[in-house]
Parts: C-alpha cells; structure tokens; sequence
C-alpha cells in the first residue's frame, strides 16, 4: 500500500508532468514571468467555468478577501459578520484593515454560517457579509443574499474550499460558489482543490465597475501606468502559476469526482457507526469535499483517536481547533460575538480524515478499518 497522505500531490503531478513541464519550459524560454499570455487566458477560462463575467487574478486567497474589501470602500469601524467557525484568513483580513469582525455562529450540520445568526447580528454599522463555503459545500446562499438585499449590505464569498461547488436557488437556477454575491474569493494553495505550485489566488464578479476596481486595488491603485488614484497592494498571480492552474483547470471536474468517490466510499463505512456523524450533505449544494469532517460524541476521546491512527500511519488533522473569535490575535481588536454554541462545541469534536485526488481502495479500506477499529475496541 502506497503511504497515505493528508494530501497526496506527487502522486497527482506524476499524471500531468509532461504538460506541466513544458508549459513552464516556455515561460521560461521567453521570460514572460509576469503577466504574461498563461494569466489573461486563464482570467478567461476560469471565467467560463465558474459563469463569472470578471475574474481578477492576484497572489493568494487571502489578498483575494483583502482587495475585495478595500474594493468595496469598507472603512475603519465598519462591521463586517463572519463565521468563527473558518481559517483564520478570513477574519484576519477583517482585522487587518481595521474593520470590526462581528463573529456569528455556523450551522451544527453544515459546519457553515448560520443565516439567522447572520440576521441576528446586524446593526446601523454592519456594511458586510464573508459567508465562507467550508470544507467544500455552498452556505445557504438564497437566505444569505435575501438578507443582503434587506438591510443593503454586500456579499464577499470565500470560495477557497470550495471551487467548483455550486448552489441550486429555490427556482430552480444553479450558479457555482463564488458566483453569488457581489464578489468571490478564493485560493490556488497547493492543497485547495484547484491548486497551483506555489501561492495563488483570484477574485471574481459580475459587477463590471467593481471589477475594474478589483484590479486597480491589486495593481497599486493605478488604472493608468503610473497614475495612482487610490492606495492598493500589490498582488498578482505568477505565470507559472496560471499556466499550470490552466492545465488543472481541465481537470477540476475529474478531481472533484474523484473526492467525491471517497467520500462515498468513507459515509458508506461510517454511517451506521453511532459514535461518529458522517458530513452532511446538503440538498441545495454539490460538496466538492476540500474535507472530509466527522463529528465525534462525547464519549470518543479525539486526541486518543488521532494517536491511534497516526501509530498506524493515517494523518488526521483538526480543522480547527481553536475558532477565530478565542485567538489571541483578536484580544487587542475591537470584535463582537453572537452565541457560538455550535462553534465551540464543533471545534472540541471534529476531526477530518485524509482527502484527496489520489485516494486508493485499499488505502481507503485500512483507514476506515483503523478508525472503526478504535471506536469498537
Ligand atoms: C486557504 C484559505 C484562505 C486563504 O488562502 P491563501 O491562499 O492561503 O491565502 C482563506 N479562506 C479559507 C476558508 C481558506 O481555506
């Protein structure tokens, strides 16, 4: 049996080198590291894909969620709501930029952000909701944008666990993550489920305008070379990177089928084990399951759990362990928080199994075998 890996990414490269390499060969041949041809096509392809009229590449998924809300004129004081319950780019940026992170609890089936709990936490500064699509499936979007439209606020989506997921509106249209709010943004890390070889991410939208000043953020506030109208940053996707993302790109539907296949195979050994609650797999929402997260009870001990299984060479991660709003980052920031319930009690019971493209049967087999052996001992 091949090791198993949280994330298996050689075993997934050795099935596109020859495309990779010499994609990067004529970059290298002609130099063209920044912005060159790779990143206007893959602007296009990924706009095809996700149904996004503007995509605006840049340097990582956090300045993704950075530039969306310096775009979007938020200002100091400002009240952005947020799952706890998420990593910890997402709220950081928020705090980063001297907004206030208004903390709201997520769902306990869904692990995703509450829509009442969003609701519930508005007030005459609130400008901003991040709904986070986590581990891979869409947050209750129709309920969220209902709520935007009520009380005028804007939706930043962090899709970047869940690229190439979609959501099926109450009418019947499905549009993909990422797509439904006013911006997306997500995250090309070598993990995510369209990742590149180093950092990489993009933003999305509809908006012409906005889209016009998500580049002008990301490009040092000049929309004409050496005029500066605002203060920016400066993020930008690497050729490299966008030629083998272009290459990935072709692939995502494979890849999301092959995660999908294992989590199936995954619910179909743990389902009826009383311990352990499978993911739950909303109606509206196709997982793309960036992870696989059980929900332990009470009576399992978690740390013993994942020592047993990494003596037998199973990693198994907690994501996450500690939720934004009790990290020590936020003690000197002003915050708020609504009842996180289901975030503290989620973050003390979750633990998430190895997920990736490259998941073998038999590797699969010996994982669950070890997980049930543990509970049943
Ligand atoms: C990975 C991730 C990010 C940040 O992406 P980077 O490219 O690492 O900056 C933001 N939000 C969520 C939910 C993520 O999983």
């Amino acid at each position: 049996m091949k090791k198993i890996q949280m994330v298996d990414l050689v075993s997934q490269y050795e099935k596109i080198k020859p495309q990779v390499q010499s994609a990067i060969n004529t970059i290298l041949d002609k130099a063209q590291f920044i912005n060159g041809p790779d990143v206007e096509s893959f602007k296009t392809e990924l706009g095809d894909y996700l149904g996004a009229a503007h995509v605006v590449p840049c340097a990582n998924g956090t300045d993704a969620l950075q530039i969306a809300m310096m775009a979007l004129g938020l200002k100091p004081g400002d009240e952005v709501i947020t799952p706890s319950y998420t990593y910890i780019a997402t709220t950081e940026v928020i705090g980063l930029l001297g907004l206030k992170p208004v903390f709201v609890d997520c769902e306990k089936d869904t692990f995703n952000i509450s829509p009442k709990a969003i609701e519930a936490a508005i007030t005459s500064k609130t400008k901003a909701i991040v709904p986070v699509h986590l581990y891979g499936q869409s947050c209750d979007m129709e309920a969220i944008m209902a709520i935007a439209e009520k009380y005028d606020l804007k939706v930043i989506e962090d899709n970047a666990q869940a690229i190439g997921s979609d959501y099926t509106f109450s009418d019947g249209t499905k549009k993909k993550t990422g797509t439904i709010g006013h911006v997306g943004c997500t995250s090309f890390f070598p993990s995510k489920n369209l990742g590149c070889y180093g950092d990489g991410g993009a933003l999305c939208t509809q908006d012409e305008q906005l889209a016009e000043k998500l580049a002008m953020v990301a490009n040092h506030g000049q929309s004409k070379r050496y005029y500066h109208d605002m203060v920016g940053c400066n993020s930008r996707l690497d050729s490299i990177q966008a030629a083998v993302l272009r290459i990935k790109l072709n692939l995502l539907d494979e890849y999301i089928d092959a995660r999908r296949e294992a989590a199936d195979y995954y619910d179909s050994r743990f389902k009826n084990i009383d311990a352990l609650t499978i993911p739950y797999r909303a109606q509206n929402t196709k997982h793309v399951f960036h992870q696989y997260t059980l929900q332990l009870t009470d009576d399992v001990n978690r740390d013993e759990l994942v020592a047993f299984l990494g003596k037998k060479d199973i990693p198994a991660m907690i994501y996450y362990p500690v939720p934004a709003h009790a990290q020590k980052m936020f003690a000197t920031i002003e915050t708020s928080s609504g009842k996180l319930e289901n975030t503290d009690w989620l973050t003390s019971r979750v633990f998430s199994l190895p997920m990736h493209t490259e998941l073998e049967k038999d590797q699969l087999q010996y994982i669950c075998d070890a997980v049930i052996e543990f509970i049943e001992q």
